[in-house]
């Protein structure tokens, strides 16, 4: 008999609303993780992105906790936009239950999260801002029953295991603490061995089988990069498209130039507005922006449907986020493709990302595209703030005739 969520113990409420998102049975972490969970063990869960990590702790989350009798539980990830999803995942899953969630991230104002806070049982906040309100004593946390951790190797990478392990110290010792990712790293064991109960660690197949992702390279000189970026974007058959870039700038530049050469691209970096960025993923979620240019950390964990291409500009440094960078397509049992552009410059970091994760990834032949020019200046207050409204472009004589001075410049490379 194969497992379904009632087997595995699940409320008919929460059945309910699955069935209705289309969730028909458990992925493997889910089936795994669930009645751990419900049986009070601290746990750490390993599996790839795309598993369905957020319904496993999300479920028995909202069926532990009691409504109405103020904060029980505190979900932290790393990016608001990680947050924002997972809020709304979980008020879907409790559709049919009393569950008040309320989501915490920096960048907007702080008074109306205090509101929601006071009402809600799941706290869902990014570390920063969380520590801001407990600074504030906005909320107390010392009667929460659930402390999860979700891509915890994300927060490491971020550096913000201080500021986890700061919260979790205001928490009382009693709570379950449980802890989600991809890897385990020696910082993630420190909070294993420092503050977890005999923890449980499982691990589990990815949900999304990896033979419907297929990963291709071109191997192009840096200085056609973008024209063989912008022939493929022509070329290929595609629905959503997400391009990443591991630098801000190179995102802005990216998007600059191709809505040069007239292709309607959106950016997603974290020095934009918190309201700007959530509006561009509400844009593409909605199929009415169809090429996101990013950079990894602000698409990190993103979840959205339909994304047919990823395409990686350039390489980061970290040969996880690579695998991270592809998880954003061949999502949920559809398949897509993940197209790497490697320079010269890229072989080396390319090389072990394959080694280390002992990836298939097919060399495509040569195509022939014309030449196109990459501007590398553009005005500084677009620079600054994030850039234009969506669908404007540069006519040619609107451009300089001299190239502006480059100021910011050192601000410009920042990683974000
Ligand atoms: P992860 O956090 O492991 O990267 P998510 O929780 O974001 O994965 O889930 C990945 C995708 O799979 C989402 O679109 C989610 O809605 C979908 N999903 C999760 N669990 C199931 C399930 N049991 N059945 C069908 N789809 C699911
Ligand atoms: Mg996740």
């Amino acid at each position: 008999m194969s497992t379904t969520f009632e087997t595995i113990g699940v409320m008919p409420q929460i059945v309910k609303a699955l069935q209705e998102i289309g969730f028909s049975k458990p992925t493997d972490i889910q089936e795994k993780a669930i009645p751990l969970i419900k049986q009070g063990k601290d746990l750490i869960g390993m599996s790839k992105t795309g598993s369905g990590k957020t319904a496993a702790f999300g479920i028995p989350l909202i069926e532990m906790i009691t409504p109405g009798r103020g904060v029980q539980a505190i979900i932290l990830a790393p990016t608001r936009e990680l947050v924002h999803q997972i809020s709304i995942e979980l008020k879907k899953f409790s559709k049919y239950l009393s569950c008040h969630i309320a989501s915490v991230f920096g960048g907007v104002a702080m008074n109306p999260q205090i509101q929601e806070m006071s009402h809600a049982e799941i706290i869902v906040a990014t570390p920063g801002r969380m520590l801001d309100h407990l600074q504030r004593r906005t909320v107390s946390l010392s009667a929460i029953k659930f402390f999860v951790l979700d891509e915890a190797d994300k927060m490491v990478e971020m550096g913000f295991i201080e500021d986890v392990e700061r919260i979790l110290s205001a928490t009382s010792v009693e709570r379950q603490i449980i802890l989600f990712g991809a890897t385990l790293s020696k910082e993630i064991e420190g909070i294993r061995n420092n503050h977890m109960h005999q923890p449980v660690t499982v691990e589990a197949e990815m949900h999304v089988k990896e033979n419907f992702l297929e990963q291709y390279y071109y191997n192009v000189d840096q200085r056609e990069k973008f024209s063989l970026l912008v022939h493929l974007l022509k070329k290929e058959k595609r629905d959503l498209v997400i391009i990443f870039c591991s630098k801000r700038s190179t995102v802005e530049l990216l998007t600059k130039n191709l809505r040069l050469q007239g292709i309607k691209a959106d950016m997603l970096h974290g020095k934009m507005t918190q309201n700007k960025r959530l509006h561009v993923i509400d844009q593409f979620h909605a199929g009415k922006a169809t090429i996101l240019v990013a950079s990894s950390v602000a698409a990190r964990g993103l979840d959205i449907k339909d994304v047919s291409h990823v395409f990686n500009y350039d390489l980061a440094q970290d040969p996880q986020e690579y695998v991270h960078r592809i998880g954003r397509t061949a999502r949920a049992g559809e398949s897509g493709k993940a197209i790497t552009l490697l320079g010269y410059q890229d072989h080396d970091t390319f090389r072990q990302i394959l080694s280390r994760y002992h990836l298939t990834v097919h060399e495509l032949p040569k195509e022939k595209y014309p030449l196109l020019g990459f501007n590398t200046h553009f005005e500084d207050r677009e620079r600054r703030d994030g850039g234009f409204h969506r669908g404007s472009r540069f006519p040619r004589d609107e451009r300089r005739p001299f190239p502006p001075r480059r100021r910011n410049y050192s601000r410009s490379m920042t990683r974000d």
